[in-house]
């Protein structure tokens, strides 16, 4: 079969179709509106093909005009789905795009009629796609794979559209929109079968990308307070546990709330959630760089430390306690104090594993709950304080 270009329409008519449900369907299960713009651009795409196939019955406006228009108006709904992904706001005067396309049909038949047809098209492209990849720029933060796929596919996509709209101003060009003829209208169409298929391809790698991102977060992160798991612990802890040597001695320090079912029974479950939230925010503000925390569950957290001394360690632990019993004291009263007990163990050898460790912290944690509770027991290199 011979790859004139109504075949080469036909073609890309299909995949069109093709990508509009493949991203509505991967939208039927993330949910992220991006997707759904995607999608509608590539129905576009697929309406405006059909449109551009009448041309070679006669109807010019609709199989040139208005199929054109439709391959801005999808080029502007993927730059509408980029803006969504990446939460950045278009000015209106984008929309000025669709005012220039309606003067174009003020434009008098003649021989010059099909060159400013495509050149005015192909920039209007490129302008809409040149943005949409400037926008997955990385932002000071970092993008995905998928979306830095997505950005380079999109610039390759618009720096065709502009040669394309370069070629009319070279001497000798033959472009006839109305008989599909030309080099660069052939091309083009081959351009834009390859150009739907990778384009749909980094769009769905750019949502799942970030997707996967976020489950990974998620499955290490505890919901409450934001912090690490266990799970996320032990998978950091080797690295921070080889650094540790006589000179650079490392601790592990056990927390666990004292009378934590008073403030739960007295002030119900969600102040108890509340006091967690506010337990882990204060750890977060006095644990050192480098350093490692998880909540372990429960009212349990845990804090691993690298290069440090058995003073650091004391001090650390003292000002979280004597922090939590001014906030519990204010905050939540009750029959008997709302402390901290903590267990600790200093170290200048990497233990065999994180879990032999914490049984040290829970052992020293013990000794804190059984002397009375509120305290810190410091075991290991040094005599406990
Ligand atoms: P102790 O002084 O011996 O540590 O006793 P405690 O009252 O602090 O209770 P314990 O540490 O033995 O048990 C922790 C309690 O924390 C049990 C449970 O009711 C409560 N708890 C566990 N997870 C959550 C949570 O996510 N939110 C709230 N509000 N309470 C929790
Ligand atoms: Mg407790």
């Amino acid at each position: 079969m011979p790859l004139d270009p109504p075949t080469m329409l036909t073609i890309s008519i299909a995949l069109a179709a093709a990508a509009a449900l493949y991203l509505a369907i991967e939208w039927r299960s993330i949910r992220e509106p991006s997707l759904l713009f995607w999608s509608a651009g590539f129905a576009t795409i697929t309406v405006g093909s059909t449109l551009a196939l009448l041309r070679s019955s006669g109807f010019l406006l609709i199989g040139i005009w208005f199929a054109n228009g439709l391959l801005v108006t999808a080029h502007f709904l993927f730059l509408l789905g980029v803006a969504r992904f990446t939460q950045i706001r278009l000015s209106p005067a984008w929309y000025l795009i669709f005012v220039t396309w309606l003067v174009m049909l003020l434009l008098p038949d003649g021989p010059l009629w099909s060159k400013v047809m495509l050149a005015a098209n192909s920039l209007l492209v490129a302008l809409a796609t040149l943005k949409a990849s400037s926008l997955l720029r990385p932002h000071g933060k970092s993008l995905s794979v998928g979306a830095v796929q997505l950005r380079y596919v999109l610039l390759g996509h618009g720096i065709f559209y502009v040669a394309k709209a370069l070629t009319v101003v070279i001497p000798g060009t033959l472009i006839d929109l109305a008989a599909f003829r030309g080099v660069i209208i052939q091309i083009s169409l081959v351009e834009g079968a390859m150009a739907i298929m990778l384009i749909a391809l980094s769009m769905t790698g750019t949502e799942r990308y970030r997707r996967e991102k976020q489950i990974a977060r998620l499955a290490e992160r505890d919901p409450l307070t934001a912090l690490y798991n266990r799970r996320a612990l032990e998978k950091r802890a080797p690295r921070l546990l080889e650094q540790v040597s006589t000179e650079h001695p490392g601790a592990l320090l056990l927390i666990d709330i004292d009378n934590f079912k008073l403030v739960n029974d007295q002030y119900g479950h969600t102040a108890g959630d509340r006091l967690l939230i506010a337990l882990s925010e204060m750890i977060r503000s006095v644990l050192p760089r480098n350093a490692l925390t998880a909540r372990l569950g429960g009212d349990e957290f845990v804090i691993l430390l690298n290069s440090t001394s058995g003073e650091r360690v004391m001090e650390l632990g003292n000002t979280l306690r004597e922090q939590f019993l001014s906030t519990t004291s204010q905050t939540f009263p009750t029959t008997a104090a709302v402390t901290l007990s903590i267990g600790a163990s200093l170290f200048d050898k990497a233990p065999a594993n994180l879990t032999a460790l914490i049984e040290q912290g829970d052992a020293a944690l013990y000794e804190s709950k059984r002397g009375g509770r509120n305290r810190l027991r410091l075991t290991g290199l040094t005599t406990p304080g």
